[in-house]
């Protein structure tokens, strides 16, 4: 077989090259699929600015908000000049994967095609439609598992028997199981020369533009280089693994918790790497509660993963997997808008609440405190659908990751698997706790302590109350 490529080359079917389809993995390093196809010789990585990507959720908001867009430009445009260096190239092209890859196979005349696993629904529908137009053109398609930081092949439960809380599968996962190490980046990689695409600009892509904010301290640029940066200076040169388990409720310092996340979200940077970096750190330095808890935490976010593999759709939907039918409050009244359009814009009254909602609508980032105190007060003291919640977060985040979103999301929500009846959180506690002078609250709001700031829009405990009411009825324990 011989064909000629986009500059007019010719190209032998010796070496057919195969196709790299890439999506939330977004790196060189730890990379199975790369590695595969590495192995049998030329490689076409692709990525596909999928129009979908780029429409709006159910309640109105953009899906892909412009702070994640313009990282995810950032992590292409690195991307792409890692793998130059490398000798190959990063393709990069505007259209469905399951139209553009078909097209790029044929032009190629490749016939095999390697790519990582996605979870939910949505990503799993794109992965159907592009295995079913490529194997009906002869192009044979193979998917690895990358995302977590264990393998589900190496988990001593099959995820059809994931445990219901986190507790029993973290404790199962500890005895029983171990990561695999991270493999290294290929030195070499070949890519055909083909047209390799121009990465578009935020605005050609129609972003909503980002206005300069001296408040936000955290600005991650997407790529992994600055991924590899990140993890080096929280680790290393500022040694504040050290101390992590003590600071990461810290509400503004932008060390005080590994900000890891835009960058494991996106696949620029591989859990495994990270807890083989920690294992590292506990040897040459120190292993203490700080060093366990990162990689604690690491487990969270795989057990979400996990969750949505055996739960599937039920993290996206109201019940939640407690298949609970609660009272909430909807768009449809104009009230319940008025006071959702309150917590998004962060006036509420409440400065935790305010500065949190204040700084993710400024940086597509707040720290995990002030995310569970927010989502707390919207579905516990507003009784607001916490879905739409989770649409507003996946929109703005940076580190928006699906099944971290929806399923922190649904526990915050008492609608989780895990779900301890009502709880919610005492804002004013939570403030005297994670923000005892008020530097957090003032940083955000400048307006705070003059007349021009908001009352507050609820009372804390007669808005919970009447909620837990609620709740308590539809769960049958009145
Ligand atoms: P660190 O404290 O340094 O933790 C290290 C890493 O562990 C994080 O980067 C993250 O990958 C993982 N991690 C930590 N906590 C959690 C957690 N509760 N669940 C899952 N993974 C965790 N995280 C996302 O990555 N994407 C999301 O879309 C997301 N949505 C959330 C929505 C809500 C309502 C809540 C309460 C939490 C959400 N989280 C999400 C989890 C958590 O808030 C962020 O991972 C964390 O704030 C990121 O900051 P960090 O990297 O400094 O975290």
């Amino acid at each position: 077989m011989a064909g000629t490529l986009g500059l007019g080359r010719p190209f032998t079917g010796m070496h057919t090259p195969a196709i790299l389809w890439l999506r939330n993995d977004l790196r060189l390093d730890d990379h199975h699929p790369l590695r595969a196809a590495v192995a049998r010789g030329p490689v076409v990585p692709i990525y596909c600015l999928d129009p979908r990507q780029l429409g709006t959720l159910p309640s109105g908001v953009p899906k892909t908000g412009a702070f994640r867009l313009r990282f995810l430009l950032e992590t292409l445009t690195d991307l792409r000049a890692a793998y130059r260096a490398r000798g190959g190239d990063l393709i990069v092209r505007m259209g469905r994967p399951d139209v553009v890859l078909p097209a790029l196979a044929q032009q190629l005349g490749a016939t095999h095609l390697v790519y990582h696993e996605e979870a939910t629904d949505e990503e799993l529908r794109v992965e159907s439609a592009v295995e079913a137009a490529l194997t009906a053109i002869g192009v044979s398609c193979e998917g690895f598992w990358g995302h977590t930081l264990y393998h589900p092949d190496d988990l001593p439960f099959a995820l059809d028997e994931l445990p219901d809380t986190f507790t029993t599968y973290r404790k199962h996962i500890e005895r029983d199981a171990a990561p695999r190490a991270p493999i290294d980046a290929p030195e070499r990689i070949t890519t055909p020369a083909i047209d390799p695409g121009a990465i578009p600009t935020l605005d050609a892509l129609g972003a909503a533009s980002i206005p300069d904010d001296a408040r936000v301290l955290f600005r991650p640029r997407g790529g992994e280089t600055t991924a590899r940066a990140r993890l080096q200076h929280f680790i290393w040169d500022a040694d504040r693994l050290r101390t992590y388990k003590d600071t990461r409720n810290g509400l503004l310092s932008v060390d005080d918790s590994s900000k890891l996340s835009p960058w494991l979200a996106l696949g620029a940077l591989s859990p495994r790497r990270v807890w083989s970096e920690v294992l590292r750190y506990e040897r040459e330095r120190v292993a203490n509660d700080s060093t366990y808890w990162m990689i604690f935490e690491l487990l969270w976010r795989d057990y979400f993963r996990f969750v949505a593999v055996r739960w599937e759709n039920a993290i996206f939907q109201r019940p939640g997997l407690q298949r609970l039918t609660l009272p909430w409050r909807t768009l449809r009244d104009a009230r319940t808008a008025d006071d959702f359009a309150q917590w998004t814009a962060g006036t509420t009254g409440y400065p935790l609440v305010d500065a949190a909602m204040q700084e993710l609508a400024a940086s597509g980032y707040t720290s995990n405190r002030a995310r569970q105190n927010v989502a707390s007060f919207l579905t516990k003291n507003l009784g607001i659908d916490w879905t739409l919640g989770a649409e507003w977060f996946e929109s703005l985040l940076v580190d928006y990751d699906v099944t971290s979103n929806w399923g922190n999301w649904t526990y915050s929500a008492g609608v989780g698997n895990d779900a301890r009846g009502f709880r919610f959180f005492n804002i004013h506690k939570q403030s005297a706790q994670y923000d005892p002078d008020g530097a957090f609250a003032r940083h955000w709001l400048p307006a705070l302590g003059t007349s021009a700031y908001p009352a507050l829009m609820v009372d804390l405990f007669a808005s919970a109350k009447s909620h837990e009411a609620k709740y308590r009825k539809a769960v049958g324990w009145t």
